[in-house]
C-alpha cells in the first residue's frame, strides 16, 4: 500500500516523542530553502499532467535538444499522444508491463511519457544489459512490449527475448544512420506506431495505485527486483524537488544537461521530470563524454547540471576545463554515491563554479530523500536535509530505538515518494517496508543538530576487522586528500585471522605517480590504525564504474575474484 507522509500535524502525539521534532517542528526545517514549508501540501497526481501542464505555458520552448536537433514542447506532446495511440492500439492499457531498452535519446523521454498517457507501465532497461540480464528483468517485470533501437546489438538482444518469458512485440526506433527499419509480425517500426491522429483514450489514471515504472535495482540484497513507483511517488518526489529549488529555477528559462542515463531513477526524476514540470530545454547527451560534456558547456550555456560524483570528478580533472566554461551554471546536483570532500573542492577551484549541492536518494524512494539548501546553508560533507513531507529517522540497528542528533543508526525514511514494494516479492518488501510505511534503506548515518544528514556507509559495505567496525567511505575520503588520487574504492577482502581485512584500490590522476607506501605514510595521522588498508593496489587503469557512472564495488570485487562472506 502506497503510505501517506507523516506530518507534523497528522500525529502531533507520536512526532512529539520524536528525538527530530522540537518545539513543534522538525529540526531540519529552520535550515531550509526561504519560502519552503515542510508540511505544505503534496497532492498525488498522475505523471503525464507533468507534460500537458509544460506543453500549454510552454509550448514553443524548445524540450530538448539532442544530437544539434531540437523539439518544441509542443511538438513533444503531439508526438508523446501519438505514441500513446499506437501503444494503445498494440494492446496497451492498465497492468500492460512496456520496457524501455534505450540509449539517452527524445524517444527515451516521449516513450516513457507514451506509455504512461496509454496507461500502461513503464520498466526501464540498461542498454548494456547482456541477453542474460535482459531475459532475467523481462521474465521478472513480464514485460510485454519492448521498444529498443534498431541497432544490430540491441535488435538481436531484445529478438533473443521473442517466444520465451511474456515478450510479445518490439518496437524499433530509427537507428542514428537512419536506415529503413525492416518490420514483420513481431517488429513495428516507430515510424508505423505514430502513423496515427493522436486521439488516444485517456485512462482513469489512479495516481496512488497505478504503477508508473517498476525500476529495477539490487536495493540493499542484490538481487535485482522491480520497485513499484506509483504516479503519486514520482509526482510527489517531483514536486519536493522542484519546491526545493524553486528560488533558482525560473520556469521556461533553463537549461539543464541531460548525461545522466534516463533509465536510471536519478535522472528519469531529476532530469526527465523535473525538467518538464518547470519547462527547462534538456541538452540531451547519448552518453556521458567529457570532450562533448564540455562542448555542450560552451555552446549552449546551461544553467542546470545533475550528475553522479565521478562525472564531477572527471571535469575537476580534466586539464582543460576553464571557469568560463561553467560560468553559465546556476546550480549542480550530485548524488547516487559518495562525493568526496576533496573531490568537490578541487571542482570548486578549478571551475569557479560553487553551486555544487549533494542529494541523497535510492531507487526505492523514487530517488530523492535528503537535499543540500541551494542557499548558503548547506552543508559540504553532508547529503542534506529531509525534503518536504520527509521525515527521516536514525535507527540503532539493535535496539530499533529512535537516534538522537549526532548518534549512528540505520537510515529510515517516511514520506510520499516511498514505493509501494518489490513487484511480485512480498518477501523482500517485508525486510524493507516497515508495517507503518517507514523505509529501510540499508545505509548507516546520522542527522546532526540542524537536521542534515551525514552518510557513513551501506550496513552491507561495512568491513568489521577483529570485531571492530571500519567504514569504508571513512578511509576513502582519507585516501582522496592526497592530491595524486584520482578514483579510489575501498572493500573489506575476508581474512581467517581479522575476519576481514581492509583494501584499497587507487588509481592516480593523469601525469601522477603514485606508491602504497608513499599513500601509507600519507594515512598515519589522517586515519586509525585499523582502518588503514593492509593492502593497497595502484592501478592505471579506471576503476570498474556502474552504468549510471558510480564507481562499482561490486564490479570491482567480482574482477578480483573476491567473495564478501556477509
Ligand atoms: P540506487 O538505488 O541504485 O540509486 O542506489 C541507492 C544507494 O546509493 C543508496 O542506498 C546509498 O547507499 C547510495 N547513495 C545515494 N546517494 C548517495 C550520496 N549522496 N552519498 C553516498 N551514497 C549515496
Amino acid at each position: 500500500m502506497a503510505q501517506a507522509a507523516r506530518t507534523a500535524t497528522s500525529s502531533p502525539a507520536g512526532n512529539a516523542a520524536h528525538p527530530f521534532f522540537v518545539d513543534g517542528k522538525w529540526i531540519w526545517e529552520k535550515n531550509y530553502p526561504p519560502g519552503v514549508t515542510w508540511n505544505a501540501v503534496i497532492a498525488p497526481r498522475p505523471l503525464p499532467e507533468l507534460l500537458e501542464h509544460a506543453a500549454k505555458e510552454f509550448a514553443d520552448n524548445i524540450f530538448c535538444d539532442f544530437a544539434g536537433k531540437a523539439m518544441t514542447y509542443a511538438e513533444a506532446l503531439n508526438t508523446v499522444n501519438r505514441i500513446a495511440k499506437g501503444l494503445q492500439d498494440l494492446g496497451v492499457k492498465k497492468g500492460v508491463n512496456v520496457g524501455l531498452f534505450l540509449p539517452n535519446s527524445p524517444h527515451s523521454i516521449l516513450f516513457h511519457y507514451g506509455v504512461l498517457k496509454a496507461g500502461g507501465t513503464v520498466v526501464n532497461y540498461n542498454p548494456l544489459y547482456v541477453g542474460r540480464e535482459l531475459a532475467s528483468q523481462a521474465a521478472d517485470s513480464k514485460t510485454a512490449i519492448m521498444v529498443t533501437v534498431d541497432t544490430p546489438d540491441l535488435r538481436a538482444k531484445a529478438d533473443g527475448l521473442l517466444g520465451k518469458a511474456s515478450l510479445e512485440k518490439i518496437i524499433l526506433c530509427p537507428a542514428e544512420d537512419g536506415a529503413t527499419v525492416s518490420e514483420d509480425a513481431a517488429h513495428i517500426a516507430y515510424d508505423t506506431l505514430v502513423q496515427n491522429d493522436g486521439a488516444f483514450n485517456a485512462p482513469a489514471i489512479d495516481a496512488e495505485n497505478d504503477i508508473a515504472v517498476l525500476q529495477y535495482t539490487g536495493g540493499t540484497t542484490g538481487t535485482p527486483k522491480g520497485a513499484m513507483l506509483t504516479h503519486a511517488n514520482v509526482h510527489a518526489n517531483v514536486e519536493q524537488v522542484c519546491r526545493w529549488i524553486n528560488d533558482v529555477a525560473a520556469p521556461g528559462k533553463e537549461t539543464i544537461v541531460g548525461v545522466l542515463p534516463f533509465f536510471h531513477v536519478f535522472a528519469m526524476t531529476v532530469v526527465m521530470h523535473c525538467s518538464i514540470r518547470l519547462g527547462k530545454k534538456i541538452l540531451i547527451h547519448h552518453k556521458f563524454d567529457l570532450k562533448d560534456v564540455l562542448h555542450s558547456l560552451k555552446a549552449h550555456k546551461p544553467t542546470f547540471f545533475p550528475a553522479v560524483p565521478a562525472v564531477f570528478n572527471a571535469l575537476a580533472n580534466c586539464p582543460d576545463v576553464t571557469p568560463e566554461d561553467f560560468a553559465s551554471l546556476k546550480f549542480c546536483i550530485t548524488g547516487g554515491a559518495p562525493m568526496p570532500a576533496d573531490v568537490q573542492r578541487l571542482f570548486e577551484e578549478k571551475t569557479g563554479c560553487k553551486a555544487l549541492r549533494e542529494a541523497y536518494g535510492l531507487t526505492e524512494a523514487s530517488p530523492a530523500v535528503t537535499f543540500n539548501p541551494p542557499t548558503d546553508k548547506a552543508r559540504p560533507g553532508s547529503v542534506g536535509l529531509p525534503l518536504p513531507g520527509t521525515v527521516v529517522d536514525i535507527v540503532h540497528p539493535e535496539t530499533g530505538a529512535l537516534q538522537p542528533p549526532g548518534e549512528k543508526g540505520e537510515v529510515c525514511v517516511h514520506g510520499p515518494q516511498v514505493m509501494k514494494g518489490y513487484y511480485n516479492k512480498e518477501d523482500e518488501t517485508a525486510r524493507v517496508i516497515e508495517a507503518d510505511g517507514r523505509l529501510r534503506t540499508g545505509d548507516v548515518g546520522y542527522i546532526d543538530e540542524d537536521g542534515f544528514l551525514h552518510l557513513v556507509d551501506r550496513l552491507k559495505d561495512l568491513i568489521i576487522v577483529r570485531g571492530y567496525n571500519v567504514y569504508p567511505r571513512v578511509v576513502e575520503e582519507a585516501i582522496y586528500l592526497h592530491p595524486a588520487v584520482e578514483e579510489c574504492i575501498v572493500a573489506g577482502v575476508p581474512d581467517d585471522t581479522r575476519g576481514e581485512t581492509v583494501r584499497a584500490w587507487v588509481k592516480p590522476a593523469a601525469g601522477k605517480t603514485l606508491t602504497e607506501g608513499e599513500l601509507n605514510t600519507f594515512l598515519e595521522d589522517k586515519i586509525s590504525a585499523i582502518e588503514r588498508p593492509r593492502k593497497i593496489i595502484i592501478r592505471d587503469e579506471p576503476l570498474p564504474k556502474t552504468a549510471v557512472g558510480k564507481l562499482s564495488k561490486k564490479d570491482l570485487l567480482a574482477q578480483e575474484g573476491i567473495e564478501r562472506k556477509r
